[in-house]
């Protein structure tokens, strides 16, 4: 198997896009099949290594930096089959761990199928959105990741290699899973518990429901519990039309307004996703847009499925919906062929590419949200952060899923002083939205970075059933160490 130690090398896997720092690691494997990948599991413990897994770097907690482990990168493990229909309308493609998501969409598309999942930054592997359990606009109507995957094979911190197909192992009555396997023998183990947040999205800490399937624990453990190799997804047919459109409001009642009336129906639309964008994020997407239009409070951008007939209804709803809030249809940026839809999504991802780049001209790293509360509270939680910042006299955008009441927020520190500010103003959030019944990460993970406010949300009690069911299944502590979990605990859990 291909192994790199060349500092230059191994430089790129010290990164994703949180900024952390200061990770190492003695070496990089690139497994070129899933017998390797179980090899380097199987001999870790024997060998005094841990491992680390890397996908393609996009994850935004740092999920994949290693400190001091070595590291399996899944890049060389990307084959896409077939799509294959299955019969009740749907079809199926089986995606190793290492295929890019775009990739798997595009391959889907050519077949005339629809793969929802829909992170903004689509150079992502297929294995971590499941490892992350990764979701994006459209999850608004179709859900995360874990919605759409039927099976999954994982390669076990023992070196088993497991197929786990939905209903093939599910929690009984008390919440305990069995298995038996050939290298790590009997596992029993008790799903963790605790409850969890009454959000519509929520991506924080091991899923745990009663009568749960097993694939679900594995969804989103972001590589705690195992290597995903490979992942049946399921796909549904592709929507003949799509309409998407971006408007305007110079009031933020009318702007609520209308994200209300989108959300509830009743106003003849059916929106897979709605999007926020406040005034300060149009102030920097004007930079590359200088066509938004001038004292805008805010954006809403929806997207809409429709079939050819049914088209013009849809696009006349949306028009009356955007007149009566004070949104004049006429001035949106509407989109109804795949051309236009790729502007705006354009649109969409130059938010954190402009804002990243202005970072980097200050040095300095944002302090971002990727908090959710109830979908009732959205307005709460929008002005929960606007007016800690304005307060603060931050500079900071707030941005995205408010169809879910999922606001990315982020702050964006001119020096270190405003950094130690705004991470103190993180925490004092972080309470506060864990008090309105809401979620630390609704989408994009706990990682390493924030692993400590975990403890805030589930307690040490909660955070010790996730250590109880990580040792069961890992019980050398071999992979991904410090994800999710923060290290500590594994020293004082017995
Ligand atoms: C501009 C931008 C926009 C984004 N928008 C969204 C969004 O809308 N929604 C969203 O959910 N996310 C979003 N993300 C986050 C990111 O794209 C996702 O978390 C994605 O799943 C990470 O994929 P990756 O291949 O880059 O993983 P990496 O960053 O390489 O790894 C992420 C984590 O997954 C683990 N992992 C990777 N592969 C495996 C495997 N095969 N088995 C087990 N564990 C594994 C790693 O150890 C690490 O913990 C965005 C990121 C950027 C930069």
């Amino acid at each position: 198997m291909i192994s790199k130690h060349e500092a230059a090398t191994v430089q790129g896997f010290l990164e994703d896009t949180s900024n952390l720092k200061h990770g190492w690691t003695p070496g990089v494997f690139f497994p070129e099949s899933e017998e390797e990948v179980a090899h380097l599991l199987r001999s870790a413990a024997a060998e005094g290594r841990r491992f680390t897994v890397a996908g393609n770097g996009t994850g935004t907690t740092g999920g994949r930096i290693p400190f001091g482990d070595h590291v399996i990168a899944m890049h060389r493990l990307n084959r896409i089959e077939e799509v294959l229909p299955v019969g009740d309308g749907t079809a199926v493609i089986r995606a190793q761990a290492g295929a890019e998501l775009q990739e798997v969409q595009s391959r889907a598309a050519a077949a005339g199928w629809f793969y929802p999942p829909d992170p903004t930054e689509k150079s992502c592997f297929i294995g971590s959105t499941v490892a992350n359990n990764s979701s994006g606009s459209r999850s608004y109507r179709y859900g995360a990741t874990r919605r759409h995957i039927r099976s999954i094979r994982v390669a076990l911190p023992q070196g088993d290699i497991v197929d786990f197909a939905r209903g093939g192992h599910m929690a009984d009555a008390e919440g305990r899973f069995s298995l038996d396997l050939p290298i790590a023998g009997h596992l029993s183990f008790q799903r963790p518990d605790y409850g969890m947040p009454a959000t519509s999205k929520h991506n924080a800490g091991y899923f745990s429901a009663p009568g749960m399937d097993l694939v679900d624990l594995f969804i989103g453990s972001e590589g705690t519990l195992g290597v995903i190799l490979e992942a049946e997804l399921q796909l549904r047919p592709a929507p003949a039309k799509v309409f998407a459109c971006l408007s305007w409001f110079m009031d933020e009642d009318e702007l609520f307004s209308f994200i209300d009336r989108a959300r509830t129906g009743g106003s003849g639309v059916a929106p897979r996703a709605i999007e926020l964008f406040d005034r300060r994020s149009l102030d920097f997407l004007r930079q590359s847009y200088p066509a938004i239009p001038q004292g805008t409070a805010g954006a809403v951008y929806i997207e809409e499925e429709s079939t050819g007939e049914a088209e013009d209804d849809c696009l006349e709803a949306w028009m009356s919906l955007m007149d009566a809030c004070g949104s004049p249809s006429d001035l949106s940026w509407a989109a109804i062929d795949a051309e236009g839809m790729t502007r705006l999504r354009e649109f969409r991802h130059q938010l954190p590419v402009l804002v990243n780049e202005w970072l980097s001209r200050q040095a300095e790293t944002k302090v971002s949200t990727d908090m959710a509360v109830p979908d009732a509270q959205a307005r709460e939680l929008y002005e929960l952060y606007r007016d800690a910042c304005q307060s603060e006299g931050f500079t900071f955008i707030i941005f995205g899923h408010i169809g879910n009441a999922h606001l990315h927020l982020n702050i964006l520190p001119r020096d270190r002083e405003e950094f130690d500010r705004a991470k103190k103003l993180y925490r004092k959030l972080v309470s506060r939205v864990l008090a309105m019944g809401g979620t630390l990460s609704a989408e994009h993970g706990i990682g390493k970075l924030k692993s400590e406010y975990l403890v805030q949300m589930y307690g040490e009690r909660g955070i010790g059933e996730m250590v109880r069911v990580k040792k069961a299944i890992d019980p050398y502590l071999v992979l991904n160490i410090g994800n999710l979990i923060p290290a500590s605990f594994y020293e004082s859990e017995t």
